[in-house]
């Protein structure tokens, strides 16, 4: 089992960090979790080719999750993509997909681009069939099977959130998507060869944070997500999600000002995150960054 991460960044526009997006292969068939801006470009900067992802788990609705949705769809039916995909995800996928493609948001686009008799043949492929994530086994063939659980991230009348567990031979992997720190991902990443958590705050800005009111416990700390992955007993960990607070360019670090203390924000926050994971968790840590590999 190969991971790739596509981006690891949080919901800000930020030139070093994709939004949230991972593929999985096995066997040479790729997997694709969450589809935040960029995924599509950083898959062909990986040499993974957009058109062999068939199967996409949306872990949550949150826009840093899907906003290359659109973009991977109908480039992918441009490069003739012949098999729709199959999309898991939350309820309101479904929705969220009948306002993007035709009838929604790229209605001309697509219109204009089925004059043409070869896109018109394989226009079936932006009819992607959704199905809804629950709890438990949501996905098996013959290569991998992918278990959910539910987190605590947003309120559930609004979107549900799942973290999930990709398992092929022997090897495990768990990514938690956006959330506070929860049994449910403890249980499920439960002697993992590899668990990519959330960790969008490091302990600085989260005090910084709590201090002047802004939202800060749907997100995992460093220290809570060492604690967890000791006692999960994974045996390699990718603290991910990272909310730019080791920012260099000068645009971001503006708007990030009432956010966080930004005489402190910069690469040195991530010596915090190692720093305050390493206060439990003693197996390997690798800081996330967007074309980080894994082969399990
Ligand atoms: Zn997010
Ligand atoms: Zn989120």
């Amino acid at each position: 089992m190969r991971i790739d991460l596509l981006g690891s960044g949080a919901a800000l526009p930020d030139p070093t960090r994709n939004h949230t997006s991972i593929i999985v292969t096995v066997a040479g068939h790729h997997y694709m979790i969450d589809a935040g801006h960029g995924a599509t470009l950083q898959m062909m900067r990986q040499n993974i080719d957009p058109v062999a992802v068939n199967n996409i788990f949306l872990t949550h609705l949150h826009y840093d999750h899907i906003a290359d949705l659109g973009f991977f769809m109908i480039s992918t039916w441009m490069c003739s993509r012949q098999v729709a995909p199959t999309v898991y995800g939350p309820g309101g996928t479904a929705e969220a997909f009948g306002h993007l493609l035709e009838g929604g948001v790229y209605d001309a686009d697509i219109r204009a681009r089925a004059q043409y008799p070869l896109r018109k043949k394989n226009r079936h492929v932006l009819k992607p069939e959704v199905r809804l994530i629950e709890p438990g086994v949501i996905f098996e063939d013959e290569r991998v099977r992918v278990t959910a659980a539910t987190v605590d991230h947003i309120p559930p009348e609004i979107c549900d959130c799942f973290a999930l567990r990709f398992e092929a031979d022997g090897k495990s992997f768990v990514y938690s998507s956006d959330t506070r720190p929860v049994a449910a991902v403890e249980e499920l990443a439960r002697g993992a060869d590899l668990l990519v958590h959330d960790c969008t705050f490091p302990r600085t800005a989260l005090e910084f944070r709590d201090k002047v009111g802004v939202g800060t416990s749907a997100h995992t700390s460093p220290f809570d997500l060492g604690a967890l992955a000791q006692r999960a007993g994974v045996k390699a960990l990718v603290p991910y999600h990272f909310g730019h607070f080791d920012a260099t360019n000068p645009v971001l670090r503006k708007h990030l000002a009432g956010h966080m203390p930004i005489e402190h924000v910069g690469p040195d926050l991530l010596e915090e995150v190692i720093e305050d994971i390493r206060k439990s968790y003693d197996g390997p840590v690798h800081l996330a960054r967007d074309g980080l590999r894994f082969d399990l």
